[in-house]
């Protein structure tokens, strides 16, 4: 993946194929701060996203965090400085959950009561 494309287009490549998560995470980027400018929800294309950090390491890496589209209202994890950026067919709900479960003091009230695809209302 070039530092043009956009990652919306791999996540829809990556739809196609099918291949196994960890093998197409291998490819992809730390999330970083200035990565927002190119990041864009893969359902509907809303950009920019909003950044929320959880933890973060030297000098600007979100190492726990989650990206949100206010358009939406879907929530893509950030775990172990990866951007979980997938299309709604490919997600774990019971990762989803966990996710949530795990961050739900540091995640917007309506992320728990209405982020999609999953919530935990
Ligand atoms: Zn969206």
């Amino acid at each position: 993946m070039g530092p043009d494309q956009p990652l919306a287009d791999f996540c829809q490549s990556f739809s196609r194929k099918k291949e196994p998560l960890l093998q197409t995470a291998k490819h992809w980027r730390p999330m970083r701060r200035k990565l927002l400018d190119i990041l864009a929800c893969p359902i509907d294309k809303h950009y920019p996203l909003r950044l929320l950090e959880f933890s973060t390491k030297e000098p600007d890496v979100i190492v726990d965090g989650a990206l949100l589209c206010d358009a939406c209202s879907r929530f893509y994890p950030i775990v172990d400085e990866i951007p979980v950026m997938l299309p709604d067919d490919l997600r774990s709900t019971r990762e989803d959950t966990e996710f949530l479960t795990r961050w739900k003091d540091r995640l917007p009230k309506e992320t728990l009561a209405s982020g999609k695809p999953v919530n935990l209302s």
